[in-house]
């Protein structure tokens, strides 16, 4: 059976994201879990 690309991402310790599969820097205040390119991307 296959996990869904969010699960997988879900699954692994460190953020990345789910849009392009980079890592994702921490950030504290951030909740978000794409990176700036992906969030830069869907904010145009
Ligand atoms: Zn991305």
């Amino acid at each position: 059976m296959l996990m869904s690309p969010l699960e997988f991402f879900r699954s692994l310790p460190k953020k990345v994201c789910p849009e392009c599969g980079e890592g994702v820097e921490e950030q504290a205040e951030s909740y978000l879990m794409e990176c700036d390119r992906c969030l830069s991307k869907k904010e145009e």
